[in-house]
């Protein structure tokens, strides 16, 4: 008799160890069947550093981010472990892009002040800004990697069983449930399965469910160190200029003395999650090195190390969260699902029960809707 479970969760990065946290606390039993070790590199949920903050130019975002700072706080208490740094969080670059921010932050009532551009480099020796610059304190920086260990802890805590080194082949749906192939030809039975599968979620599903085109790109990131290492902390940096920046202190992931993680929202090289060559791009490291020239003189403009990750991103940039029969597709990516991992949790298991779900712009049908 094959092994069956309430819930299989297919995946263990941020979103598949997030909803098994989820289900397991309301009482689920849950298996969760990841392909690779803990703390792979292969996927999009390694390192240590993944900006959190409040600021976007969209009110469903910025309410979204409200709920998933509280869910952070309860992992936090949960699993005993500091997750978030709190350094604050600045939006600067296209003015209509800023002048978005602003309007969402004063709509939901988040503190946020509005600073010259010479106040801000007096704040933040070492960084150069133009233009009008949004400071907004409910920001910094989640361990991701050690999110994924708080929350696969805390779901084995509450009986979940994890699986490493598991491969599912795939899906098979039946009037009581999915049975699920294992790469070695065994197979589990489970009333709902959540496939979290990140950049893989299209060749296990593709043929399943009307996913909308999920463009798999390969991103690099680099850690440049802070020259004044003993200079105050920064916030993390969105900069609406060239590819879209970000950067953020990068945790345990760079050397010594907080280095800077800095890299492109755009501008990432297309591949699948299989076919990536974990390779960086010669001419983003050209392009990011002249960025920390321009824009960044804290830094020593040479790179300490680099690394690359992968994006799966929707047409629209919306998460892809929906349930079909006994099927439940979580892919919230895009370039910006970490901030929201524990909501996320917490919305798949909401699909899972039966509960209200995510928002509408999630579903399936309004991808179809927007992009046909
Ligand atoms: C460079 C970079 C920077 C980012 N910065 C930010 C940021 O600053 N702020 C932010 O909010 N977000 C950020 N993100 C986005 C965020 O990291 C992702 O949204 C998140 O990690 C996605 O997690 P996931 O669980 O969907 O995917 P993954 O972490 O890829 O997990 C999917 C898992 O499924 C497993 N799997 C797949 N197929 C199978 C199978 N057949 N059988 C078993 N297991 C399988 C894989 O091995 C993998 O472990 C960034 C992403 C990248 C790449």
């Amino acid at each position: 008799m094959p092994q069956r479970c309430e819930l299989a969760v297919i995946g263990g990065g941020l979103m598949g160890a997030a909803t098994a946290w989820a289900a397991s606390r309301r009482g689920l039993s849950v298996l969760l069947l990841e392909q690779f070790d803990p703390g792979h590199h292969h996927g999009s949920s390694h390192g240590s550093a993944r900006i959190v903050r409040r600021a976007y130019d969209d009110a469903m975002y910025t309410r979204l981010t409200g709920r998933a700072f509280e869910l952070w706080r309860e992992l936090e208490f949960d699993s005993g472990s500091p997750l978030l740094r709190i350094l604050g969080g600045v939006d600067f670059g296209a003015r209509s892009y800023v002048d978005a921010v602003a309007g969402q932050l004063a709509d939901a009532a988040v503190e946020h002040e509005v600073l010259d551009p010479r106040e801000a480099e007096r704040r933040w020796p070492g960084m150069v800004f133009e233009g009008p610059v949004i400071h907004h304190p409910q920001a910094g920086t989640v361990d991701a990697a050690a999110a994924v260990t708080a929350f696969l802890d805390g779901a084995e805590r509450r009986a979940a069983t994890l699986r490493f080194g598991t491969a599912v082949r795939s899906l098979q749906e039946g009037p009581s449930g999915v049975r699920i192939v294992l790469d070695d030809g065994e197979s589990v039975e489970a009333a709902r399965v959540v496939v979290a599968a990140g950049g893989w979620t299209a060749e296990l599903l593709g043929d399943r469910l009307p996913l909308p085109a999920l463009t798999v790109t390969q991103q690099d990131a680099f850690h440049f160190p802070r020259l004044d290492a003993a200079a105050g902390a920064w916030p993390s940096v969105i900069h609406e200029h060239g590819n879209g920046i970000y950067h953020l202190a990068g945790g345990r992931d760079g050397g010594p003395g907080d280095d800077r993680k800095i890299g492109e929202h755009y501008g990432g090289r297309r591949t699948t999650a299989t076919g990536r060559d974990g390779v960086v791009t010669a001419a983003t490291r050209q392009r990011l090195t002249e960025y920390v020239k321009r824009w960044l003189p804290g830094l020593d403009p040479v790179p300490r190390t680099e690394t690359t990750c992968l994006y799966t991103t929707t047409p629209s940039e919306d998460f892809l969260l929906d349930r079909v029969g006994s099927l439940i597709v979580c892919s919230p990516c895009s370039g910006h699902g970490a901030k929201f991992a524990p909501l996320i949790g917490e919305l798949t298991a909401d699909l899972v029960t039966g509960g209200e779900g995510p928002p509408a712009a999630f579903r399936l049908a309004a991808h179809t809707a927007r992009h046909g």
